[in-house]
């Protein structure tokens, strides 16, 4: 496609979608004020931006910004920090904090994100199942669609049968033919689970989902939820780090594996300084708005040209990804090659596909990006396998996603 008509194409896509946008900053206002309520309520003052050294003892940088976290997401309790290094780790570190050996994980959005495999199944590897936690999973009901949900029939029967520790769901699409689950299926689910069988902890990965909606999971009673701070939780300031947050006993359990039994939170200390963490969470809101808006721009666009894509303008988003069907891996590395050449950072490398670690498949990773591997900032990846699937995500502008889609729709 030439210039003109790539560039025709976005404008047209974009006026189509004004009301979805009037709706997306509604919503990023709503969060906003829910965030700035969390630095009020904390006072939030220069000096925590600075960093300890050593045990870290009374660090008040780090404690004012997991009261900030906490508050911010509607929970009890949360740990934030700068040395979980990736969005695994803290789920990591909430599965391992709460299970113990011969508990069941069930996990109700069918499998959990790849680079969980092994966290739950492998072998050699320190894995759950070595710790003797058992696992069983129970797919989505109409899990290649629009409108997944959970299979309340199913979940039911087995928590009637079996003495579950834990249910835990992947609010995201992960590498899905689908669109993510919203926080009030979240919540209904947590009733059901609640009903049935009162003790069993509902464990949600919160990946891509933060911001996106006007509540998160732990605002609708579940237990602990984890994610990334180089995705939506982050704002695109922060160059690293993951949070757990939820009630507060269970996230004393989570602190102390991440430390030590006998210290739970009470050490941790990074003379890096925490002040790109308090910006990226006083910025997240925003960042998930603007990724909002480019997911729904990406999706309209190439649904003109006749592709299966995820979100649809019709539909509500429940997280910030957008998936495009191209059906061929030429098509899936061409528009990587096309993001990559379209970012900031690294315009003029080729992104290819490779074995990253975690990954069953190799994988082709387009992230021109600030902080390394950042998903919140404009990216764009893909397991090379069918049905060749692409999944844009992020966009810390939306001038930046319109230039970016410009030049994928150029290759196209
Ligand atoms: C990104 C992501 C993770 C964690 O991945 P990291 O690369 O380790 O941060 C887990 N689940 C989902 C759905 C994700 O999108």
């Amino acid at each position: 496609m030439n210039r003109t008509d790539a560039e025709k194409l976005v404008n047209e896509t974009c006026n189509e979608l004004s009301e979805r946008f009037a709706a997306i900053d509604d919503i990023a206002l709503h969060n906003q004020k829910k965030v700035l309520d969390a630095f009020r309520k904390n006072a939030v003052q220069a000096r925590h931006f600075y960093g300890s050294s050593g045990y870290g003892y009374d660090d008040a940088g780090r404690e004012t910004l997991c009261a900030v976290f906490a508050d911010a997401f509607g929970a009890e309790k949360a740990v934030v920090s700068p040395l979980i290094s990736a969005g695994t780790q803290a789920l990591t570190l909430m599965l391992f904090g709460v299970l113990r050996p011969g508990d069941i994980l069930l996990s109700v959005s069918g499998m959990p994100y790849d680079t969980l495999t092994d966290v739950i199944g492998g072998d050699n590897c320190g894995s759950l199942k070595e710790f003797g936690v058992e696992f069983a999973c129970i797919d989505l009901v109409n899990a290649d669609g629009l409108n997944p949900s959970f299979d309340l029939e199913k979940i039911g029967k087995f928590l009637d049968e079996n003495r579950v520790k834990a249910v835990f769901l992947g609010r995201s699409r992960g590498y899905e033919w689908r669109n993510a689950v919203s926080v009030s299926q979240i919540a209904q689910l947590t009733d059901f689970v609640k009903k049935v069988s009162p003790d069993t902890l509902v464990l949600v990965d919160n990946c891509y989902g933060e911001f996106v909606e006007k509540t998160e999971p732990t605002e609708v009673g579940v237990d602990l939820m984890a994610g990334s701070l180089i995705k939506n939780a982050g704002g695109g300031v922060a160059p690293t780090g993951g949070y757990i947050a939820g009630k507060s006993h269970l996230v004393d359990l989570v602190a102390k594996r991440m430390t030590a039994p006998s210290l739970g939170a009470e050490i941790g200390s990074f003379l890096g300084g925490y002040l790109p963490y308090y910006q990226g969470i006083f910025l997240a809101p925003q960042a998930a708005k603007n990724a909002l808006k480019s997911a729904f721009l990406f999706a309209g666009a190439y649904k003109k040209l006749g592709y299966e894509t995820l979100p649809s303008a019709e539909g509500d988003a429940h997280d910030i990804v957008t998936s495009i069907k191209l059906g061929s891996a030429e098509k899936v590395i061409a528009f990587c090659e096309a993001v990559q050449a379209a970012s900031p950072v690294d315009s003029n490398v080729v992104p290819v596909p490779w074995a990253m670690p975690g990954y069953g498949n190799d994988v082709i990773m387009a992230a021109g990006t600030f902080v390394q591997g950042s998903s919140i900032e404009l990216s764009a990846d893909s397991p090379i396998r069918e049905p060749y699937v692409v999944y844009v995500q992020g966009g810390l502008t939306l001038e930046h996603a319109k230039l970016a889609l410009t030049e994928t729709l150029r290759r196209q």
